[in-house]
């Protein structure tokens, strides 16, 4: 099963006993979890991966629950990467692959992070989650937390798209809506249950939605035959999927299974909320937080992140970058994935197309490399922002 072996502050380096109930380092930084990869080396290989369930679980050396019967599984993770012929064929991009992510119980790469999160919190004995959402993280939570017979409070934006407010409460969790944003939400939540035992699985302030969100790059390689791409472009909001998929090939590495060189990290935001895009650019280490930020991309409408220094030393120590695109754009591009390619994405799937495009005309990626856009959540889930670009074909 599992190899973990502690926990580490991403900041000073404090070590933390596993099977214990952990928030923040003393610090005031993330934690994350370390693994016995000598030893998990010998189990965790390509060939003994074949006969294993088509899940993120088939990678359970690297993941933190230790007992089986801790699992709260639904079927996350395992989505199809597949080659964008037609839309490769537009972008003079032979080799462009999408991780078609809306496959995901909830409809959302979400569900990944939720899976290994609330699995730990029930190996833990946790009994009561609670989350400030900008939507999909809330509507993962609230499905796990049910199928684990938990109690899940969430906190969202009034403007919250209303699948992720109506499946919160399908699933019976306490919905509260907040004025403002995710952030906004996070301060209510703790005021609301300060004295009392919720557990708090808010972005990076637990340690294990992060180890569930890696398991994209051990798919993406996995699915690749064996091997990286040349360049990632994945929509950043608290960055848990970069930070994740960065900490997972350091990993990969150890395991034996790649060697030193990394895929270049493109971080795709909202031209209404870009802070990492504005600290990339302004060479911060940490990003200052987005007054006022907008956009339909609710999964991107993150003002601020525990995690921005690891998502912006990401970014460097890749080559990479950070980009931000319109709205406008993003939804364009939505409407283009789905004639192109079949996939009805979110927004956020969206920006990957957008940012690929400024990329390629920029001169930061080139025709023959191999790039995979995470398409993150399923278009399903905001037909509010869609209706607008369908209502002239409808008649
Ligand atoms: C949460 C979310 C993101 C951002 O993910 P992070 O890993 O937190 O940066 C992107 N797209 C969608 C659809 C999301 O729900
Ligand atoms: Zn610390």
């Amino acid at each position: 099963m599992s190899f973990i072996t502690h926990l580490e502050c991403t900041r000073c380096g404090k070590h933390f006993a596993a099977g214990q109930i952990h928030n923040l380092c003393e610090c005031g930084s993330p934690l994350l979890v370390r693994y016995d990869l000598q030893r998990a080396r010998a189990k965790l290989q390509l060939q003994n991966l074949r006969s294993r369930s088509p899940d993120l679980w088939r990678y359970r050396e690297v993941l933190p629950v230790t007992r089986e019967s801790s699992r709260v599984c639904l079927g996350e993770g395992y989505t199809p990467l597949m080659l964008a012929r037609r839309l490769g064929d537009k972008l003079g991009l032979p080799n462009v692959y999408l991780k078609d992510e809306s496959q995901n119980p909830t409809g959302s790469f979400k569900a990944r992070g939720m899976a290994v999160a609330v699995s730990m919190a029930h190996e833990l004995g946790i009994r009561r989650l609670a989350v400030p959402s900008a939507g999909n993280a809330g509507g993962a939570l609230a499905a796990y937390a049910a199928k684990a017979g938990m109690e899940a409070a969430i906190y969202m934006p009034e403007e919250t798209p209303l699948a992720n407010r109506l499946e919160c409460a399908l699933h019976g969790a306490k919905v509260t809506l907040v004025p403002g944003s995710i952030r906004d939400c996070g301060r209510v939540m703790c005021e609301r249950l300060q004295g009392e035992d919720w557990f708090d699985v808010s972005t990076l302030r637990e340690p294990y939605r992060v180890e569930g969100k890696k398991t994209m790059a051990y798919e993406v390689f996995e699915q690749l035959g064996g091997r990286l791409p040349d360049a990632l472009i994945y929509p950043t909001g608290g960055g848990t999927g970069l930070i994740g998929m960065w900490k997972a090939f350091d990993e990969m590495q150890e395991l034996g299974w790649i060697g030193a060189r990394r895929p270049r990290m493109f971080a795709v935001q909202a031209q209404g909320c870009a802070p990492m895009v504005r600290a990339f650019a302004a060479g911060a280490e940490r990003a200052e937080e987005w007054t006022n930020p907008q956009t339909r991309a609710s999964g991107l409408r993150v003002p601020a992140a525990i995690g921005d220094f690891l998502i912006l030393r990401a970014l460097r120590e890749s080559r990479g970058a950070a980009l931000a695109v319109s709205d406008g754009a993003m939804l364009t591009a939505v409407r283009e994935i789905a004639e192109t390619e079949g996939i009805i994405t979110s927004p956020e799937g969206g920006a990957t197309l957008v940012g690929v495009r400024k990329l390629l005309a920029d001169g930061f990626l080139a025709g023959h490399e191999t790039i995979v856009l995470f398409l993150t959540a399923t278009g399903y889930k905001y037909l509010e922002a869609l209706e607008t670009l369908t209502l002239e074909r409808i008649n």
